[in-house]
């Protein structure tokens, strides 16, 4: 059972509902943080960290002893990362995206690969949580191939949780692509239902079984809910806006610690997750 926690816009309080789910269970659990712009999982569930890999995508580099100028690199070049200006061949490495088209069509084989750093992959443990984040480098843009890679370490535990990153854009389909339930964070706001109704677009396109957490439930008005009725989004649970809950995000511990009675609900969450995952 694959579940990706995502949310339309940041601060709903996504990674407060994946990381709160993840120590409930009784179940083996393995985290993905893939929210790799701002990965903040570690700070709840205080993994201990034991492998440390960075990553590197390939990019093209040329030999101009033996390129010829034939422009035949940036003819294939969707994105506009290679061109020939004047006597020489230009690689702009940020804007490449890795698809190895150049270096397959030159036909003076005077592309070859080098490496831009994306970030690192750490990965450890959290009492029998296997967890594993990715941290984009500062700059870097390209944030998929990184969420592929912390996607790529997912062991045969039974249950992993993906803390996706925010929004509607290419991160966030990385993060759910072929999983087997979408939870969404929201909040009633107008703000949240705008970027929930987005979310919930992408994840139809996807085609995965999806359900709703609504977090400071008692705060905004009853839109979110109308909408969920209407387009037959099951809310799933309701969090409060409780200055309790608060404090205990601001001190980076898990409400399940600080109000234990939390953690049947969260548990309950998990059964009604698979309940609906499993009629898809
Ligand atoms: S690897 Fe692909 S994206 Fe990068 S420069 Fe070559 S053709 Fe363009
Ligand atoms: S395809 Fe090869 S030979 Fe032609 S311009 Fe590009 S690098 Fe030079």
């Amino acid at each position: 059972m694959i579940i990706s926690v995502a949310s339309g816009k940041g601060g709903t309080g996504k990674t407060t509902v994946a990381t709160n789910l993840a120590v409930s269970l009784d179940e083996q659990v393995q985290f993905l943080d893939c929210d790799v712009e701002e990965p903040n999982a570690h700070l709840f569930l205080k993994p201990r960290m034991e492998h440390k890999e960075t990553i590197w995508a390939p990019v093209p580099q040329v030999d101009e002893e033996r390129c010829t100028l034939c422009g035949k690199c940036a003819e294939i070049c969707q994105f506009k990362a290679i061109v020939v200006i004047g006597e020489t061949v230009l690689p702009f490495h940020e804007l490449c995206h890795s698809c190895g088209g150049c270096v397959e069509v030159c036909p003076e084989k005077a592309i070859t690969e080098t490496g831009r750093e994306l970030g690192v992959v750490e990965r450890g443990h959290r009492n029998g949580i296997r967890f594993i984040h990715g941290l984009l480098r500062v700059g870097e843009a390209m944030s998929p191939p990184l969420i592929k890679k912390v996607r790529s370490y997912a062991g045969p535990e039974s249950i992993t949780i993906i803390d996706a990153p925010p929004g509607t854009s290419c991160p966030v389909i990385a993060a759910m692509n072929g999983v087997d339930f979408v939870l969404l964070v929201t909040e009633p706001t107008p703000f949240g239902l705008y970027d929930l109704e987005l979310a919930v677009g992408a994840v139809r396109t996807l085609g995965i079984p999806h359900g709703l957490v609504i977090n400071r439930s008692d705060i905004g008005d009853d839109r979110v809910r109308m909408y969920a009725k209407e387009e037959k989004i099951p809310v799933l649970m309701e969090i409060p806006f409780d200055r309790a809950i608060a404090e205990t995000y601001s001190i980076g511990r898990l409400m399940v610690e600080e109000m234990p009675h939390w953690k049947e609900k969260f548990r309950n969450l998990y059964k009604d997750i698979a309940q609906l995952a499993k009629g898809k």
